[in-house]
């Protein structure tokens, strides 16, 4: 159900709601609110705006041009699972209140312009995505603030094996190391849990194909989106991270989508599938290789070509970079394959409709700001169908078991945050086309991350430090 701003404002009154939530995201991909009265609620809201104050918004405004608007969009009009007041949850733009200008680093924004940039090029009207964001449920994070360094454990009902936590009684049937993909409960104690996440998400109009727990043992779940086009899934992966974060709140626990909370056990990557389509036709299927068309190769291309620049969007965080290692079904080489899930680009295999023919990029992981994460995807691949570029030949291996000298040729992700976003300064401009990206994000991405995050961990001892050299 799409909604003018007139059918929203009824759809409030009808459901009676009392207060009007107004989202946007910021451009980590964080949602940021603030809310207003119901009774407030004018068609004016949806054409003049709502103003704040964007100065204090992490990467955005400066101090002397802080006055900024949110402008409602009424298509994405629903009602908010999580309020004890009747709330309608409305996702908005950003916009300059003197020029009335799309701000260029709304991510919300830059993912509709991508899809604009699409059907500019003629190849196609819709891109599709599905995401399949694994994350984990835990009891607990505690934390040693001493000198901010953030020494930390996590504490879980079904993580025992890993944190070494005394739990008394111990009921016993925990996930085994690397067995936690897929035994049914008791093991499974997050069966409810996640069900009930999934019925919110159904409840909030998504379609969700499927929910299981995942390999790591301290509660690493998945659940799969049904795919969307590019900007309505960008909204959606932010209701799923809402809606899983506040079901595990309402249950006493704790989400993290960090990629690699624990050391030595399976990370949490979010699979992207892609495809695109023009007049209702699919693009990606053909007579090639596993069934792909000529485009869908030369869009893998680009995927491959630009991978370690995308990774500053995809693999956003300089945990990001610890799950990108052998041995944890995390994708290291950059290379394409019909089965081979080691490798950075599959091809799945289940369905010979041509519908369903994507592929699926596998070394995003789910701290990405989706918006972002899949406009830059777009770009690289449209870049790879734009220039005619060639993946060459698929790597039918299994990757983690060939030798150095077999890998030489191939090469592989970045190895840390700060080498993404060196690639990202070198290669972005693939990402400029159609002003979908801008210069200015692209430096402000940059900065933020190198200073907020690169340098902040490099300047803090490491926990694992004291290990090393305390009374060495
Ligand atoms: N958790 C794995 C990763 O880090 C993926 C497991 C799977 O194939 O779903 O990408
Ligand atoms: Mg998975
Ligand atoms: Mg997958």
């Amino acid at each position: 159900m799409t909604m003018t701003p007139t059918q929203a404002i009824e759809f409030a009154k009808d459901q009676h709601c009392e207060i009007v939530d107004l989202k946007f995201s910021d451009i980590l991909g964080q949602w940021q609110h603030f809310s207003i009265p119901a009774s407030e609620l004018d068609e004016d809201v949806f054409d003049a705006g709502v103003g704040f104050d964007g100065s204090s918004i992490r990467g955005w405004q400066a101090i002397h041009t802080s006055d900024m608007l949110v402008i409602p969009d009424p298509s994405t009009a629903v009602l908010d699972p999580f309020t004890s007041a009747p709330t309608l949850s409305l996702i908005c733009n950003i916009i300059d209140p003197f020029t009335r200008a799309e701000y260029s680093r709304d991510p919300r924004t830059i993912a509709r312009k991508a899809t604009k940039y699409l059907q500019s090029t003629g190849i196609g009207d819709v891109a599709y995505f599905g995401p399949e964001a694994e994350f984990f449920i835990l009891d607990d994070i505690r934390y040693d603030q001493n000198q901010h360094c953030g020494y930390y454990f996590i504490d879980s009902a079904e993580g025992q094996w890993n944190t070494g936590r005394e739990e008394f009684p111990n009921l016993g049937y925990k996930p085994r190391y690397k067995e936690g993909y897929f035994p049914v409960p008791p093991t499974d104690s997050m069966q409810d849990i996640r069900s009930e996440m999934v019925l919110t998400m159904a409840e909030l109009g998504y379609r969700i194909e499927a929910h299981h727990h995942e390999v790591a043992t301290a509660g690493q779940a998945e659940i799969d989106m049904r795919y969307l086009p590019l900007d309505k899934m960008g909204d959606a992966l932010m209701w799923y991270k809402y809606t899983v974060k506040n079901v595990a709140h309402r249950h006493g626990k704790t989400v993290t989508f960090m990629p690699k909370p624990v050391f030595q056990d399976n990370g949490s990557g979010m699979h992207v599938h892609q495809s695109l389509w023009k007049a209702g036709k699919p693009l990606f299927a053909g007579e090639g290789y596993a069934g792909l068309s000529q485009l869908a190769m030369h869009y893998i291309a680009g995927i491959i070509k630009h991978a370690s620049s995308l990774a500053a969007f995809t693999n956003p965080t300089t945990n990001s970079y610890r799950r990108l290692v052998p041995g944890f079904e995390a994708p290291i080489n950059l290379a394409y394959s019909r089965r081979n899930r080691s490798a950075a680009v599959r091809i799945p295999m289940y369905q010979g409709n041509p519908e369903a023919k994507r592929i699926e990029v596998r070394f995003p992981d789910p701290m990405c700001n989706g918006y972002l994460a899949f406009s830059a995807m777009l770009m690289a691949g449209l870049d790879g169908i734009d220039n005619k570029l060639e993946a060459g030949d698929p790597l039918d291996k299994d990757i983690y078991a060939m030798s150095p000298e077999e890998l030489a040729d191939v090469p592989s992700t970045p190895a840390s945050l700060e080498e993404a976003l060196a690639a990202l300064r070198e290669d972005h401009e693939f990402l400029l086309k159609g002003d979908v990206f801008t210069e200015d994000v692209i430096d402000t991405w940059i900065d933020y991350k190198m200073r907020n995050e690169v340098s902040a961990l490099r300047l803090r001892p490491h926990p694992y430090e004291f290990a090393l050299y305390f009374d060495a």
